[in-house]
């Protein structure tokens, strides 16, 4: 049996968003730009998928900015604050100590360049309260970003209450939504944010493509220069296959929001509770706020990787949640950012769902799962310690 279970990293692209994809390939292959009637029917195929993901997050469509991704668009919105910010002497950020890299890495650099950044701590409840952001409010603080759900471990974030906080503050609110866009309702303006960043791949569209919405009055700041598309903002020959795919399978993923949920939240569920019995695991993440097909867990006395490698040997492709794949032998900041110390969060599991996702799948996964954690714990020379006695236990 062959399980996919890592689509909080990629999703495949679903039949509806490939059919979507195709004739703008090879049929409506014009540039946008072009004024004769194959341009001109891209142009108005783009503009159609604008309005409908607009009509999606609640916004108007010239709110609408196409990019390359979720990574391009959370650059693209901090750096936009960034520059409003400045030009008031507006240099202090506030955001969370558990961010996708794309907003740390990206604030950073802005450290460098003379911003202040503070990162809300996510260790007690493995999320943010609207409290908390409230505290950290200054005068001179020109921007907050908060994620709408984890990528790892599948915190969500009460993001209503922090764009009310920021809103009433007048201070600019962006939230990372790439996990959040097709699996859990939003509504831009009802949800008071002022950016919001999505990518495509996330929801069973293409790669290499996503949306920043920007709410009109906030001026956006180019991460680079060129011709007119995007209103000037994000030039280049927009990604018209890509975009009508985006479009295609967001169209579907609100279409069958509320079925998908019920149908992934009960398998993740029932994965939590078959792997909550392996004796000396952890659950991470919010228990009760939750994306629906989110499992993470820390199994002590094992390394995540090992894991990982003999889980694709019985045909599960799952993920550690961990930074490993640069060569690095830290831990996920995430993990660590909730606390939990590096011998626990190494031995990490992250097993993201998706509606394709069958009862037998999570059936498979619970059969093997236990057997691979004991497997590897027998070779463990930490376990053998922990089991003499000789070190102590972190875990329940
Ligand atoms: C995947 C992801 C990104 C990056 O999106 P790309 O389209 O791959 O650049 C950013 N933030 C979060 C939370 C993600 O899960």
């Amino acid at each position: 049996m062959h399980v996919y279970a890592d689509n909080a990293a990629t999703t495949r692209v679903s039949k509806t968003a490939l059919d979507a994809m195709l004739p703008y390939f090879t049929e409506i292959y014009g540039n946008p730009s072009s004024l004769h009637s194959v341009g001109q029917e891209a142009k108005e195929a783009l503009e159609n998928a604008r309005e409908r993901i607009a009509g999606h997050l609640g916004c108007q469509p010239r709110e609408i900015y196409f990019t390359s991704g979720g990574t391009e668009s959370d650059n693209m919105a901090i750096r936009t604050a960034a520059a409003l910010g400045a030009r008031k002497g507006k240099r202090h950020i506030i955001s969370t100590a558990f961010e996708h890299h794309a907003v740390l890495h990206t604030l950073k650099k802005l450290e460098k360049e003379g911003f202040e950044v503070t990162l809300l701590s996510v260790k007690d409840d493995h999320n943010i309260t609207a409290d908390q952001v409230r505290a950290a409010l200054r005068e001179d603080t020109c921007l907050v970003t908060c994620m709408f759900a984890n990528n790892e471990i599948g915190s969500v974030l009460p993001v209503r209450e922090i764009g009310a906080v920021c809103k009433e503050a007048g201070v600019i609110f962006h939230t990372d939504a790439v996990q959040a866009v097709g699996h859990l309702p939003i509504h831009v303006k009802d949800d008071n944010i002022d950016m919001l960043s999505l990518s495509g791949h996330k929801f069973h569209g293409p790669r290499g493509v996503g949306v920043l919405y920007i709410r009109r009055g906030i001026a956006p700041a180019n991460l680079i220069e060129g011709g007119g598309q995007e209103r000037g903002k994000r030039p280049g020959t927009e990604n018209l296959p890509g975009i009508m795919g985006m479009a295609a399978a967001l169209d579907d993923a609100i279409a069958n929001m509320d079925a998908h949920t019920a149908h992934v939240t009960a398998l993740r569920d029932k994965l939590i509770a078959g792997l909550s019995k392996i004796p000396h695991c952890v659950l991470n993440g919010d228990p009760v706020d939750r994306l629906p097909g989110n499992v993470s867990f820390c199994f002590e006395g094992i390394e995540g990787e090992s894991l990982l490698l003999l889980l694709d040997a019985k045909g599960i492709c799952a993920s550690s949640g961990s930074a490993c794949t640069s060569g690095s032998l830290d831990p996920s900041h995430v993990l660590l950012a909730i606390g939990r110390p590096h011998e626990i969060a190494h031995g990490s599991l992250r097993l993201s769902l998706c509606a394709d996702n069958t009862d037998e799948e999570i059936d498979h996964i619970l059969a093997v799962v236990p057997q691979v954690v004991e497997y590897l714990r027998k070779m463990s020379p930490v376990w053998k310690d922990l089991e003499a006695g000789k070190r102590q236990y972190i875990t329940p």
